[in-house]
């Protein structure tokens, strides 16, 4: 079966209710990819009433691992759910590194999201220093093993390759360390849930613009992109879904 490519849109901490103007030309584009937008909580209500039909689904950033309870400030996968959302990002290395989350978090956080009836955009990625140590592969093995709850399937969960280096800072590595990590990932996958490994999307992240993006989701095991700057005007996320499919 061919996979679906995804145009993935994180816009982290940005964005306040007027910026539903993006959202709107969003949705004029024509796309042949699924193409799923995450706009910060305070959004998620208005952009999903707003998206309705459209094609365009709305996604969280993070979700809490518990169903509800006394946790000040965190939000549910299950309010994600009922705001409209249809997915979560989770592990994003901004909250790895800004909260501290680990592996075990994120895979429960992935489990969180499942109970919800979200899909999981699960998100793993070396740092610079683990890449220049020769280290990438072996860190994003362990990432994908240890954030994958069991029960994962291509309907259920995304894996985003995501390198903490080239997150907003316009560098992108070579076509072949993105084709090696993801052909990487794909046989870890294999290892963990068998031949459905085919069907399950492996996402690049890093600095993907209009300018770049058909080469990139043009790399064998490149199923999409999950975009952060990028994706906040209409005008370069368009682009980039177009690229997609
Ligand atoms: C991201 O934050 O997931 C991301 C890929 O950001 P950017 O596209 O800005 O590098």
């Amino acid at each position: 079966m061919a996979r679906r490519k995804i145009a993935a849109g994180n816009w982290k901490m940005n964005g306040l209710a007027a910026s539903i103007a993006e959202l709107q030309k969003l949705t004029e584009t024509t796309a042949a990819c699924d193409v799923i937008l995450c706009p910060p909580a305070t959004l998620i209500q208005s952009f999903a009433a707003q998206a309705d039909d459209s094609g365009v689904q709305i996604g969280g950033q993070d979700c809490h691992t518990a169903t509800s309870g006394a946790h000040t400030g965190d939000v549910s996968a299950e309010m994600l759910r009922d705001a409209g959302a249809t997915a979560v990002i989770v592990g994003h290395s901004e909250r790895r590194q800004d909260h501290g989350e680990t592996s075990d978090t994120v895979r429960a956080k992935a489990e969180a999201a499942w109970r919800a009836g979200l899909m999981a955009i699960i998100c793993v990625g070396e740092t610079e220093a683990e890449r220049d140590q020769g280290k990438a592969l072996d860190i994003v093995r362990l990432q994908v093993g240890g954030s994958l709850p069991a029960g994962a399937t291509p309907a259920n969960t995304v894996i985003a390759y995501e390198p903490v280096w080239a997150i907003g800072t316009g560098r992108v590595p070579s076509p072949e360390d993105i084709a090696e990590i993801h052909g990487d990932i794909r046989a870890t996958l294999q290892t963990i849930i068998g031949d459905a490994a085919s069907d399950l999307r492996v996402l690049y992240g890093g600095s993907v613009k209009p300018g770049n993006a058909a080469e990139i989701f043009a790399i064998e095991n490149v199923d999409g992109g999950l975009v952060g700057g990028a994706s906040l005007k209409a005008e370069d996320f368009s682009q980039i879904v177009r690229a997609a499919g």
